[in-house]
């Protein structure tokens, strides 16, 4: 493993316990860089390998459907380290507590974790390192060139990351080794059990874990949560149908929203289930069309991981501070345009403005989890056309975005709705009233772009949440 890949947050004295990895932006057995690493030291003490994962309530606005993805990936996660006689203990509350509880009561030798560039790990982090004496690092298991090799500052746009990035990819893009088994079983007792949350037996199950507005099954009432089956095992056959069955076509009907043309792999990507350096490596591997590889590999590592290159140097990433100086001062110039629409959170959450085809989007990422990757910037233009200012808008994006996609609370959400409406990675374009000079996307280009119709009729808004939505927003802090 490139070393580059590990920082050390704090050098310590080893204790004389297990190594333990507390897992949380990778959740996987295979292919984790994070969990290889904490295994390599362990074995050089000569001690086992723990992992540890921390369930904490209400994450970034998540729901239910979020909550029962990741539990179930975990359950399987459970299994599969346990054949490995690694033991998995899964406790509940505030990492910032419970990780250095642990430490002291296990003497734990050394603690690894894995690399994350939202606030909510940083300041986890933070308050950890003083409450703990032995050696605590962090791997960067989710992308391929480590967020602080890749560049060491914030990239203005893709062009100025590409080259950085693709300096430095050969070095990191190398093939996994196999996850070496503990030498002996351990029995660590877990308080909680996954079957037991997942049953509402425990604790009354995930509606302790969500916010009393959404705890209720009936608070979601339009999501199928088929289209998605949860974990590992799951992920590797997504990735292994898309590069059957879809990558041939990614180049040319990517953007087609009425097509089954993309990966689907943002949920496992965004939940660690599949590595994306394994998807890279499979993709180089496929015998598939050359430009559609490309263009499918420019995604997953270029926007990607640009992404997190945002979030990790801009800790505002979900402020309109964060847009650039172009974009700030356009937006800014014309607050106080008219809008010809204005409408509320809740009205933008039932699928209720104006326009089907925007309605359509919502509707397929309230049933599916997923809006097709080129709706998404549609979407959120238009809630910067819509809403009163672009804090707001901002605002109402985010808050749909980590509510219903599942892949949410993901720094490629927060750029992907930085780029659509604060110019983040573009560039300044034609000068329009409300937007001011925000790349702007119509439904008439749609129209040129794909069968709008059959996009709409695929999506019918559906009237009967609207209810349960309305007592939902009515509570909420909007
Ligand atoms: C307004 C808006 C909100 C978004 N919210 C999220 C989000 O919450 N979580 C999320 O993972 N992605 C988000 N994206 C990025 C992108 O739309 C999704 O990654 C994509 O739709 C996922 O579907 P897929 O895996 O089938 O895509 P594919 O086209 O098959 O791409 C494969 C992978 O490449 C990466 N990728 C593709 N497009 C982008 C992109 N534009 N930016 C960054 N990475 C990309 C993703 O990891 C994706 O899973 C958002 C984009 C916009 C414009």
């Amino acid at each position: 493993m490139n070393p580059k890949r590990i920082r050390a947050f704090k050098h310590g004295k080893p204790g004389d316990g297990p190594v333990v990895y507390w897992m949380s932006r990778d959740q996987r057995v295979k292919d984790n860089w994070a969990l290889l690493f904490a295994r390599a030291i362990a074995q050089e003490a000569n001690v086992p390998v723990i992992v540890i994962f921390c369930l904490t309530e209400g994450f970034l606005g998540a729901g239910r459907r979020h909550y029962e993805f990741m539990l179930k990936g975990l359950q399987e996660l459970e299994e599969a380290l346990s054949r490995e006689k690694i033991p998995f203990v899964f406790l509940r509350g505030n990492p910032e507590q419970k990780i250095p509880e642990f430490v002291t009561e296990y003497e734990v030798g050394a603690l690894v974790t894995d690399f994350d560039p939202l606030r909510v790990k940083a300041e986890w982090v933070e308050k950890i390192i003083p409450e703990i004496e032995i050696p605590f690092f962090e791997v960067d298991a989710h992308n391929v060139v480590p967020c602080w090799e890749a560049s060491p500052k914030q990239e203005y746009a893709a062009h100025t990351f590409r080259p950085k990035f693709y300096g430095h990819l050969s070095e990191f893009l190398e093939e996994f080794p196999e996850l070496e088994p503990n030498f002996e079983s351990i029995e660590i007792p877990s308080g909680y059990s996954i079957g037991d949350i997942l049953s509402g037996t425990q604790e009354t199950g995930i509606k302790s874990l969500l916010p009393e507005e959404i705890s209720d099954k009936n608070k979601d009432p339009l999501f199928e949560p088929g289209h998605f089956k949860p974990g590992e095992k799951a992920a590797r056959k997504v990735m292994e149908s898309f590069l059957a069955e879809r990558l041939d076509s990614y180049n040319t009907l990517r953007n087609d929203p009425t097509k089954n043309a993309l990966s689907s792999l943002s949920p496992y990507l965004h939940f660690g289930q599949i590595s994306a350096q394994r998807v890279v490596l499979e993709v180089e591997k496929a015998k598939s069309n050359p430009e559609s590889k490309k263009a499918f590999l420019d995604e997953i590592l270029v926007w990607k991981e640009i992404a997190d290159n945002f979030c990790y140097y801009n800790p505002g990433y979900d402020s309109f501070e964060s847009f650039p100086d172009w974009a700030k001062k356009s937006l800014n110039a014309h607050r106080d345009d008219r809008r010809t629409y204005i409408y509320t959170l809740e009205e933008f959450s039932a699928g209720k403005t104006h326009d089907p085809l925007w309605n359509a989007s919502q509707m397929e990422l309230l049933r599916t989890g997923k809006m097709h990757s080129y709706m998404r910037m549609y979407w959120a233009k238009k809630i910067l056309e819509w809403s009163e200012s672009p804090e707001k808008a901002l605002e109402i994006a985010i808050f749909l975005n980590d509510r219903y996609e599942l892949d949410g609370r993901d720094p490629n959400g927060y750029a992907g709705i930085s780029w659509s409406i604060g110019g983040v990675h573009d560039r300044a374009w034609r000068e329009r009233e409300v937007i001011g000079k925000i790349r702007y996307m119509s439904y008439e280009g749609c129209k040129r772009k794909f069968d709008v119709d059959a996009y709409i009729a695929r999506y019918p808004v559906e009237r009967a949440p609207e209810k349960q939505l309305a007592s939902f927003f009515r509570n909420s802090t909007f």
